[in-house]
């Protein structure tokens, strides 16, 4: 579980992104922060991590104040996918995919394989994995950005917009198989957008906030659909 206790950010011009937020992402379920644009997800998701350092207030992962945590240690069970995929451009798919493993001392053969595995799990051809980022479509590289992620296999995943560069029919085919690996892997997700639409299709719990960082409601698809 992640817990936000009483989370606040102002960034160092002033500007108030997260304002007291209070919200618990269960273990195992997929948890949507929505909202339009500057309300305040990407700070949010970004200080689990600690790539953004609260200003005050703390984030739990379970037990553990992640502020006690050294950053590579917390880093290390926390995937993170973002909109444009992040791949390395110089490094063929597989590659990318098996750059985490390494670094995290597996045999590159060990990796390789597992990268393999991965790509296979979120349906990339396996012909495309010797390809460069850029010579795959955009959806291809999504899928690839999310098989980076989870090479490690993190019980927690954050990922921000990570389908919204693609085209609407991708779009929804990325989330549909998203949504069944999630029921294989049963990861602890923190998921941003600004679609809605998106947050009620793939959300067990929707955190809705606006501007000015603050917690408008936190509800179940359900409970939005019915107003
Ligand atoms: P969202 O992800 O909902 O679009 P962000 O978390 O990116 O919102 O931003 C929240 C607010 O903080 C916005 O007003 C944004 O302009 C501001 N902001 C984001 N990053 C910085 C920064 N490094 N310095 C100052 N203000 C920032
Ligand atoms: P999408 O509709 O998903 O954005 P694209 O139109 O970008 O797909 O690509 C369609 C197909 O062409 C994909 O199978 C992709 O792998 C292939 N492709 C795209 N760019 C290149 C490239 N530079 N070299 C080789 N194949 C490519």
């Amino acid at each position: 579980m992640i817990r936000f206790e009483s989370v606040t950010k102002r960034y160092p011009d002033g500007t108030l992104a997260v304002d007291s937020l209070d919200l618990q992402a269960p273990t195992g379920k997929i948890t949507v922060f929505v909202g339009p644009s500057g309300c305040g997800k990407t700070t949010s998701l970004r200080m689990i991590n600690r790539m953004i350092i609260p200003t005050s207030g703390r984030i739990w992962l379970d037990d553990i104040d992640t502020a006690k945590i050294k950053p590579a240690k917390l880093r290390r069970g926390i995937g993170y996918v973002i909109q444009q995929a992040g791949l390395f451009p110089h490094r063929t798919v597989v590659e990318n995919v098996a750059t985490v493993p390494v670094l995290l001392g597996e045999s590159r053969r060990d990796a390789r394989r597992r990268a393999l595995e991965v790509l296979d799990r979120v349906g990339l051809p396996a012909e495309l994995s010797e390809r460069y980022p850029a010579q795959l479509s955009g959806g291809q590289q999504q899928r690839v950005g999310v098989a980076r992620a989870l090479a490690a296999d993190p019980p927690v995943m954050l990922m921000d917009e990570p389908f919204s560069a693609v085209d609407p029919v991708v779009r929804a085919q990325l989330q549909d198989e998203f949504l069944r690996l999630q029921g294989e892997l049963g990861k602890t997700i923190v998921f941003v957008t600004h679609d809605i639409d998106e947050a009620i299709k793939l959300g067990d719990q929707v955190a809705v906030m606006r501007v000015g960082g603050r917690l408008a409601q936190l509800a179940s698809p359900a409970e939005l659909l019915s107003r």
